[in-house]
């Protein structure tokens, strides 16, 4: 059984419908507030209540301020759940290193979201239409799905996520409990060296593996261009007024582009690896984070990384792909074909080995270091006498992001040529 969370745009079935919807995600975030700020932040060393507790004073609240009793109550209690759930998740970055604050007043566009938890939808994906399903929420009403990707027929839906984006667009997110039915992974016991790479995350490059391929980055000046002019545009209206909050929609239509354009990137990317490769090896960026302090450049693309590590493991399951994190330290240092450490600073774009005279990209040898701790961590068994890199070809070939996004695929043509050739 998976996990799986399926998202598509929604269109309120009225003005009504939307109005509601709104209305009532703000009453969430008033009883968010208040469990927060009243309960939740008890006397200095008072316990702090669990979520049961804080449920239970919900029908009292309720007596106390009739409007929070006009509004569905399993979203309320969701609603103070989602306390508890964010003081884990904060708990959780802080036991991996992360400088955490802590949990704050929200206030209206920081709140956009209801839940409903197991009741109080009905899904239809039957309604006679092409791509369109509807789902009914109780005490709001209809909202009409662009149902591009079928729900699983056998999964259980666990949650429903309804969301205004800072668009304005609607969204709804239905996580559903099913069996995939993925394919196996291969047994490490069947597994050869040459169908394993690793990976390394790059400034320069997005990725750079251990078969000298260099994706670069995806070029996002031109958006980037126009998020500034459209920002600037905002900055000269008056706050609050009916041209302010046009222009603040299309600052934020912007931000969705380049949102959606990173992601199918990364997903283009990932499935490409786990397509191509029995294993993939990636260095584990959480021991990363806590090896390297604060405003290093590496931990500043870090979250893009991590993005992108949680989108391969997922393309990893789906296409019965080994994706295995391996251990970080030292992998820039070490030399690939010898072990021996050689200090480099960050400008130093080439690895020479003074002992054993080994000479790469400095982010090729750290993605073969990966690749050879990866092999070592899964257990394929390959020869000690070859050394990694002699398996494979030298040099680096540079990849256009723009040829991942139009083509799916880094590959280039000409490269499997050459490599029968070889
Ligand atoms: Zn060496």
């Amino acid at each position: 059984m998976v996990e799986e969370s399926f998202q598509y745009h929604a269109e309120p079935a009225s003005r009504e419908v939307a109005r509601r919807a709104w209305n009532d995600i703000q009453t969430c975030r008033e009883v968010y507030n208040h469990a927060l700020t009243q309960d939740y932040h008890p006397a200095p060393d008072g316990d702090k209540p669990s979520y049961t507790a804080m449920q239970n004073k919900l029908p009292d609240w309720k007596r106390q301020w009739s409007e929070w009793g006009e509004v569905y109550s399993k979203y309320l209690q969701m609603a103070v759940r989602r306390i508890k759930h964010g003081e884990t998740v904060l708990d959780e970055l802080e036991t991996k290193g992360y400088d955490v604050g802590e949990l704050k007043w929200k206030a209206p566009r920081e709140y956009r979201s209801i839940t409903y938890n197991q009741s109080g939808f009905d899904v239809d994906s039957n309604t006679g239409r092409a791509n369109h399903a509807t789902v009914d929420f109780s005490k709001i009403g209809c909202f009409h799905l662009s149902y591009h990707r079928p729900l699983p027929e056998d999964g259980t839906i666990k949650q429903i996520h309804l969301k205004k984006q800072k668009t304005g667009e609607w969204t709804v997110s239905i996580v559903v409990d099913y069996d995939p039915d993925y394919p196996d992974k291969p047994a490490v016991e069947d597994i050869e060296p040459e169908d394993c790479i690793g990976i390394d995350l790059g400034i320069r490059s997005f990725v750079h593996d251990s078969t000298g391929r260099a994706v670069d980055r995806l070029d996002l000046s031109d958006d980037r261009e126009r998020l500034e002019r459209e920002q600037r545009s905002l900055s000269r209206k008056q706050h609050g007024s009916k041209n302010w909050e046009r222009q603040r929609r299309r600052v934020a239509d912007v931000h969705q582009r380049m949102t959606d354009r990173k992601d199918d990137f990364k997903h283009k990317l990932a499935h490409f690896y786990t397509t191509e490769c029995e294993a993939v090896f990636v260095e584990d960026l959480d021991v990363r984070g806590m090896l390297e302090g604060d405003g290093n450049a590496r931990n500043k693309a870090g979250v893009g990384w991590r993005g992108f590590i949680r989108v391969l493991k997922r393309h990893g399951e789906k296409n019965g792909c080994h994706v295995v994190e391996v251990e970080p330290n030292g992998t820039t240092k070490e030399c690939a074909r010898c072990g021996v450490e050689v200090e480099k600073p960050l400008w130093v774009r080439t690895h020479s080995c003074p002992s054993c005279g080994f000479e790469t990209d400095r982010d090729r040898n750290t993605a073969l270091n990966a690749f050879s701790r990866g092999l070592e961590e899964l257990g394929v068994v390959h020869s000690e006498d070859t050394p990694v890199e002699t398996t494979l070809p030298t040099g680096t070939d540079s990849v256009p992001a723009k040829r991942v996004v139009e083509a799916g695929s880094p590959a280039l043509k000409e490269r499997t040529v050459l490599a029968v050739s070889e």
